[in-house]
């Protein structure tokens, strides 16, 4: 009887996910999520907070169940440990003498170095096959190999104009191999896990409330396209501060693999053929390639995405800005709804990222270091990569960080933005 094992990660759908596209499919699978204990446990290096804060990890339990619910009415099923994710598999494609483990290539050194770590372990006795998925490219029909990337997103962008064609995303599987007999199934409640995220509440002021899994997610791309058509003027509301419809809000989901990248990029143009296309659907899937670009950029720098070790501690001014207590409104207001809502605008992103780096002299990898924390859409290659890149380091190393007061003049001239946050409580989590 062959079993094999897909071992989700950042992947969290059934829709285009060739995680779950077999060849040959086998006569059992087994479907399994890991969360690694010590993105609970540890605190990061220079700075006493969890890999792992509460917005994202309530959104990360909601779209489990979700996945779980939808694997189930295929006759399958999921079982989620938190634990070493190494080990877990491992043992599982032991004890269930698993012929192969399907796991996707995901960007970030830790998780390439996981799958590396396990097909040693289960050497000649189980094949681990990588996936490509989630992103408007894979290996195969990326316009330039990972090795030759360009160093810049406009030299990227034009040869993924040019010379490529996004494929078109897959449907869901209609049926599932069956669980192998007598193996573990099930995820515990979030309550047991972190009773601060099972409780965790975004402050209303950021106006909207996000929900895990791929229903949730085909329900706010559907609100943006089809019944607000807001996709008609993105590229003039997307750099707004306040509100729930200047930019599409699709992050959380995409970082999670609730959907993917080539489900909006079909969504977009199928509503340019309904509407016409203009240069805001233009814009989105522009922005969707940057987000592809920093997704192989980071398969191809490894370790060194992460800059230099160790990081320094981290000192006064740091935490002034972590706690949104800088003195200069439109960064506070921007660390405040980052810690209250786990999530915040580009615009607000870019300045608190260059705040930190330009005026407070501070070193961008704790700023990172504290957004993945905080955010509930983090994504490994997105986050880093947008660090090191406001930062002026790596890959395309020219400096760039933003005169944050011109910003604020353009941005927030009435300072509505900065009002609204003024009076937000202050960074939870652990103090430095
Ligand atoms: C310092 C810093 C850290 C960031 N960290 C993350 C992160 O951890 N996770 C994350 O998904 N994005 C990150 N971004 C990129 C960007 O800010 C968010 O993707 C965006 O604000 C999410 O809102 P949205 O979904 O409404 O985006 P929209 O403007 O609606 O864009 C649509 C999608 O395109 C992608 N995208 C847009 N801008 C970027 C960008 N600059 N880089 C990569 N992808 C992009 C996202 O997937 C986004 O959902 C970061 C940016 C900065 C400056």
């Amino acid at each position: 009887m062959s079993t094999e094992i897909a071992w989700f990660r950042h992947d969290l759908r059934l829709a285009d996910n060739p995680l779950l596209a077999f060849p040959t499919p086998p006569e059992q699978l087994l479907c399994v999520y890991v969360l690694d204990a010590s993105w609970l446990e540890s605190a990061l290096p220079g700075l006493a907070a969890r890999r792992v804060g509460p917005a994202r990890l309530q959104f990360l339990w909601q779209s489990l169940i979700e996945l779980r619910g939808e694997l189930l009415k295929r006759g399958s099923d999921l079982l989620v440990r938190i634990d070493d994710p190494v080990t877990v598999v491992a043992d599982l494609a032991e004890r269930h003498a698993a012929t192969r483990v399907r796991v996707r290539h995901d960007a970030g050194c830790d998780e390439d170095e996981a799958v590396a770590t396990l097909a040693a372990r289960l050497e000649g006795r189980c094949e681990v096959v990588r996936t490509d998925g989630g992103m408007l490219f894979d290996a195969s029909s990326l316009p330039t190999g990972v090795a030759d990337l360009p160093t810049s997103f406009s030299a990227f962008r034009r040869r993924a104009e040019k010379a490529s064609q996004v494929p078109e995303s897959g449907p869901a599987p209609v049926t599932l191999p069956p669980w192998p007999r007598e193996a573990a199934r099930g995820l515990p409640p979030l309550h047991e896990v972190s009773p601060e995220a099972a409780g965790w509440q975004p402050d209303p002021r950021g106006r909207f409330r996000f929900a895990g899994g791929e229903a949730a997610g085909r329900a706010r791309l559907d609100h943006y396209l089809w019944d607000t058509a807001a996709v008609a003027r993105y590229k003039q509301t997307r750099n707004g501060l306040v509100g729930a419809d200047f930019s599409t809000r699709l992050s959380p989901w995409l970082a999670h693999g609730c959907l993917s990248a080539r489900q909006v990029h079909d969504a977009v143009r199928a509503w340019e053929n309904r509407h016409g296309g203009n240069d805001s659907t233009y814009w989105l899937v522009f922005e969707l390639l940057w987000r592809d670009y920093f997704h192989w950029a980071a398969h191809q720098e490894g370790r060194s995405l992460f800059g230099a070790r160790p990081l320094p501690d981290a000192g006064a001014s740091f935490a002034a800005w972590r706690q949104g207590r800088t003195g200069m409104p439109l960064v506070d207001a921007a660390m405040r709804e980052l810690a209250a809502t786990g999530w915040l605008s580009n615009r607000a992103r870019q300045n608190a990222a260059s705040f930190l780096v330009r005026d407070l002299g501070g070193d961008w990898r704790l700023g990172a270091a504290w957004f993945e924390h905080c955010l509930v859409d983090h994504d490994v290659a997105s986050n880093w990569g947008n660090w090191r890149y406001l930062a002026g380091v790596g890959r395309d190393a020219r400096p760039r960080a933003l005169d944050v007061q011109d910003q604020a003049g353009r941005y927030d001239p009435d300072g509505t933005y900065a009002a609204l946050w003024a009076s937000a409580v202050a960074a939870h989590g652990e103090a430095p």
